[in-house]
């Protein structure tokens, strides 16, 4: 007694001749969940050796006495990469959450303004230099799981950042459009040449592969904010100027409760 999915298409030709074509969807969403889960157990098998790895070399790291100085490199490669492996199964962790049943998805009305307070701070954190200008023109509040969309907006606003100079502004914009929300990302960076559009919210899709690393992205983050996008209904835009600045655009639908 397995329930099963079908999906029903129709395609017609001229003088009336139709051919239905009929897709058994159960075993595919069969076979996405073992890759969902698949891709969660090795995550979270490697989490727990890299841990160890961090761990000692920190504690190394930490005591000079312990080693010949010729091994510093070295062993601060060892942890800024053990770093960056963490960071990538982090979003990967994330990533994998997300893309599961929306069982787990809780939805409530978020304060936007609170959550880009919020979002400062933690950017204060990261780059010091940094002066985020906020305008909420709006008070809505937008029907969304709190961390979801957390993930998303810091995700946009961190990429702003880590492409754009220290003193670079960048604006954040909350307000109302007739029945939308709409909340940008506005950057003076250094722009995204048009050809990669199409392809830049795939994971691990990056316009330069060497620089990114050096910025420390792990590539997920956008490939984050399109499923987060399309779990909460919401569009993502991206207008971009090579050598100008980007704007990353959300829109939302308002929730009428508000
Ligand atoms: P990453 O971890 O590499 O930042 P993302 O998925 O967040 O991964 O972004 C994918 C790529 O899109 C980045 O590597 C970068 O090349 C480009 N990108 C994202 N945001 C911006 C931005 N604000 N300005 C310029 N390029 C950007």
């Amino acid at each position: 007694g397995q329930e099963r999915f079908l999906l029903f298409s129709v395609t017609s030709f001229g003088g009336g001749d139709r051919l239905v074509f009929v897709r058994d969807t159960t075993r595919e969403e069969r076979l996405e969940q073992m890759r969902r889960d698949f891709l969660g157990n090795v995550s979270h098998e490697l989490r727990t050796p890299l841990t160890v790895i961090s761990g000692y070399v920190d504690t190394i790291l930490g005591n000079p006495g312990l080693f010949n100085e010729r091994l510093q490199r070295p062993l601060q490669q060892i942890a800024q990469q053990a770093q960056r492996m963490e960071a990538l199964l982090k979003d990967l962790l994330w990533l994998n959450r997300i893309e599961g049943p929306a069982s787990g998805r809780h939805l409530e009305l978020v304060d936007m303004g609170g959550l880009l307070h919020e979002l400062r701070e933690e950017v204060r954190t990261i780059h010091p230099q940094r002066q985020l200008d906020l305008q909420l023109d709006t008070t809505d509040k937008v029907l969304a799981d709190y961390r979801e969309l957390y993930s998303a907006v810091s995700n946009l606003v961190l990429n702003a950042c880590k492409y754009s100079a220290d003193e670079g502004l960048v604006t954040i914009k909350w307000h109302r459009s007739g029945d939308k929300l709409v909340l940008s990302v506005e950057d003076r960076g250094e722009g995204i040449d048009p050809v990669h559009l199409p392809r830049l919210t795939e994971r691990f899709y990056r316009v330069d592969n060497s620089r990114s690393s050096r910025t420390g992205g792990t590539g997920l983050g956008l490939a984050i904010v399109k499923h987060v996008a399309a779990s909460h209904n919401a569009e993502l835009h991206i207008d971009s100027t090579l050598g100008v600045g980007s704007t990353f655009t959300l829109i939302f639908p308002r929730s009428g409760t508000d």
